[in-house]
């Protein structure tokens, strides 16, 4: 394969006309290779083979026109410190006036007799006026084909490279390289004419596939020659997408033989448990397992008696009982002499795990550790005495640990033996780079990762591919009701007085800002300080306290212990209490510039409430309701059920927000768009386990 790949693979020094100082330029384009340049994406293309008139050019629509530039000047005022240089452009219709102003160097670029190609929008008929349009002055010199009389790729540029040349050069590359490309995965993309042949068999099948069909139709070499000089403007999309499904090929690819890898070189730690210590946790819960609970603890304790490690991933919406798996899991691998470590992406968060945790697992004698930025390592001392668990090595005779954490886990001075299992709490908050530094920390520990934010299937797969995944589909039974109101910020005065009477009630409350310090006076967003007296007057009595990640540890754990012991009934707070935090007498939540938040995140915001048995309130307050912030809102008034919001945020917003991190391997892509593109990652995908099934191809 690589002698295929090998043209492709040269220096763009190898195409004719491409200088040293060409070389640097073309590097700020991240272009070194041929290979490199055929890829860089045009930024839009332009219809020159029927062309405007100036004399019929629309107002206010991007156009083109051709002409002859038949006079230009600078002028200059403010006492030479500004500058508008203009020409006027000629092509036998009509004239036009190309005015920008401070460039006034330009004026050494042009001159009266050049045929220029003007590309902008028209701003006045009288006279015909652009300004600052782009400009590209017509050469007598290399390929006038690939210039003039059909579609034309318009590139990005840097500072020195003429739109021309580059066109000039990829044309030359295409000329020289375009018979060259090679299929990217030629025994997964079926070559045209194998294809061509089971056309001609199977007519209905075609018929069927039609969408996918016609990207499969294209060969990776006719979809790059399509991106750069199309015949027809829509075959550019078309091109695009095939080179995408390359694209998901690789990630597929890529996943597949880390998944790979894993079964053939790990030979994990056995973490079955005998139930020594599950069964005394259970039994201290007070409330059973739901079904749903059971049922993936079946698949994981399956998992965990394997001789490969456990790659998992936990679903299950806001409130659905995630951490009672956790801690199952954890005492697995606990029992059989294995250490855990268990990481979460906020400090607040690690801190009421560690908290849980110590108060479930220490009475059974487990360690329990917390490891965040601001405290090195706290322990649940007695524990280290209180006699052992499992069957510890006997190099290493002390009890199994248990070491909860934020990110600092990750960090390199954090070590520690016998690692068993690894948990991750709200997984999406992390990218894979930080979970397999994790992983590296031990050999080939067995891995549970948990999220509440649910993603349609294929996306899932497309980016945790390499991943189990097990849902939690129901709620514990018990659960008060939430409903959801969104108010504009004139109804905050009834907002508070509804507020009010619940606390009068003796139940608790968020209020939710998005900035910590200073309100944003030009988008009016508000923040928790500057709100915090005001606040604090208007629901007295009841004592209201701050958290916002500028706290202390110390600071954020003692706000939490007043509130979780009622001894602070309203927590004014930033998003920082987005994730985990678990108090079921809070059942109100108020949330200011709700529509400053993603859907994601305001359905994760609201899940802090509705832990308890207690009905639930939830006001979005919204301060600007245009329509998109109202048709957005809406979706959280009508329903509560994680995975339609989630498909909504997908829609209205990409998917950036719902994967957080877990996109970092995903914005490699340079064609494919996962907003526009699942079919094709399902594609990917089907033509990947193919493969997989037949192994002679
Ligand atoms: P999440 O899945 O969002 O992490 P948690 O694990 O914090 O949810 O659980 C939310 C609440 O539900 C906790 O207070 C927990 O004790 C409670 N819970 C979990 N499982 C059950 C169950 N089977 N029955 C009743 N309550 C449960
Ligand atoms: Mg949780």
């Amino acid at each position: 394969m690589s002698e295929v790949l090998a043209p492709l693979a040269r220096p763009v020094t190898a195409l004719r006309g491409v200088g040293p100082r060409h070389v640097e330029l073309l590097a700020k384009l991240d272009v070194a290779t041929v290979g490199d340049l055929l890829l860089l994406q045009p930024r839009r293309h332009e219809d020159r083979r029927t062309g405007w008139s100036i004399a019929q050019l629309p107002l206010k629509v991007p156009a083109t026109v051709l002409g002859r530039i038949v006079a230009q000047g600078t002028n200059y005022y403010a006492k030479k410190t500004k500058s508008t240089f203009e020409f006027i452009l000629d092509d036998g219709t009509g004239r036009l006036h190309c005015r920008w102003w401070n460039l006034p160097w330009l004026a050494d670029k042009f001159r009266v007799g050049d045929e220029v190609f003007v590309h902008g929008k028209l701003l006045s008929l009288k006279p015909r006026t652009m300004d600052h349009p782009e400009t590209e002055i017509v050469e007598t010199g290399d390929e006038p084909s690939a210039h003039l009389h059909r579609i034309v790729p318009v590139y990005p540029l840097t500072e020195g490279l003429s739109q021309r040349w580059l066109r000039g050069l990829m044309w030359r590359a295409l000329e020289e390289y375009g018979e060259q490309i090679p299929e990217r995965h030629p025994t997964l993309v079926p070559t045209a004419s194998s294809r061509r042949l089971e056309a001609t068999n199977g007519p209905e099948r075609r018929l069927e596939a039609a969408g996918t069909d016609a990207v499969l139709s294209l060969t990776r070499a006719a979809a790059i020659r399509s991106l750069h000089f199309p015949a027809e403007l829509p075959d550019t999309e078309l091109a695009r997408q095939r080179l995408a499904l390359d694209e998901f090929l690789d990630l597929q690819l890529a996943v597949r033989a880390r998944r790979e890898k894993l079964l053939t070189n790990a030979k994990s730690q056995p973490c079955k448990g005998d139930n020594h210590l599950i069964r005394p946790y259970l039994a201290q819960l007070g409330f059973t397992l739901t079904d749903s609970q059971t049922a993936v603890l079946r698949e994981i304790r399956a998992d965990l008696a394997r001789g490969t490690p456990m790659r998992r991933l936990l679903q299950g919406d806001v409130g659905a009982g995630k951490t009672v798996v956790a801690a199952c899991t954890a005492l697995m691998a606990l029992e059989s002499g294995q250490n855990v470590a268990l990481m979460a992406p906020t400090e607040i968060l690690a801190e009421q795990h560690f908290r849980n945790f110590t108060l479930w697992l220490k009475p059974l004698g487990v360690s329990v550790e917390l490891r965040t930025g601001s405290r090195k390592t706290v322990e649940s001392r007695e524990s280290r005495v209180e006699g052992r668990t499992g069957q510890p090595s006997a190099l290493d005779p002390r009890p199994s640990t248990l070491v909860i954490g934020t990110h600092a886990l990750v960090e390199d001075t954090f070590t520690v033996g016998r690692l068993g299992l690894v948990i991750i709490d709200e997984q999406h908050k992390f990218g894979v780079a930080q979970r397999e530094r994790l992983l590296r920390k031990g050999h080939y520990p067995h891995l549970l990762v948990m999220t509440a934010t649910p993603i349609p299937r294929t996306l899932g797969l497309t980016i945790y591919g390499d991943l189990d995944v097990s849902v939690i589909a129901h709620l514990p039974p018990g659960r008060g009701a939430i409903k959801t109101f969104v108010r504009g910020p004139d109804k905050l005065p009834k907002v508070w007085a509804f507020v009010r009477e619940r606390l009068a009630e003796g139940r608790q409350a968020y209020v939710v800002y998005p900035r910590v310090e200073d309100t944003d006076l030009k988008t009016g967003t508000k923040a928790v300080m500057a709100e915090f007296e005001k606040l604090a007057k208007e629901l007295a009595p009841h004592r209201v306290a701050l958290l916002h990640g500028r706290l202390s540890a110390e600071e954020k754990d003692s706000v939490m212990a007043d509130f979780r012991a009622n001894r602070v009934q309203v927590l004014l707070a930033t998003s920082v209490i987005e994730v985990g935090v678990d108090v079921a007498n809070a059942t109100v939540m108020v949330i200011e510039n709700a529509e400053q938040f993603g859907l994601a995140q305001l359905h994760q915001l609201r899940g802090r409430i509705g832990r308890g048995a207690h009905d639930s309130w939830c006001v979005l307050v919204a301060a600007k309701l245009t329509d998109d912030a109202r048709e957005r809102l809406q979706v959280l008034e009508e329903t509560t059920d994680g995975f339609a919001i989630a498909e909504a945020d997908l829609r209205l917003r990409g998917p950036g927000e719902l994967l957080g991190q877990a996109q970092s391997g995903a914005q490699q892509f340079k064609f494919a768009d996962l907003t526009r593109d699942l079919e094709l990652a399902k594609l990917a995908r089907e033509l990947v386990c193919e493969t997989a099934q037949n192994p002679e191809v």
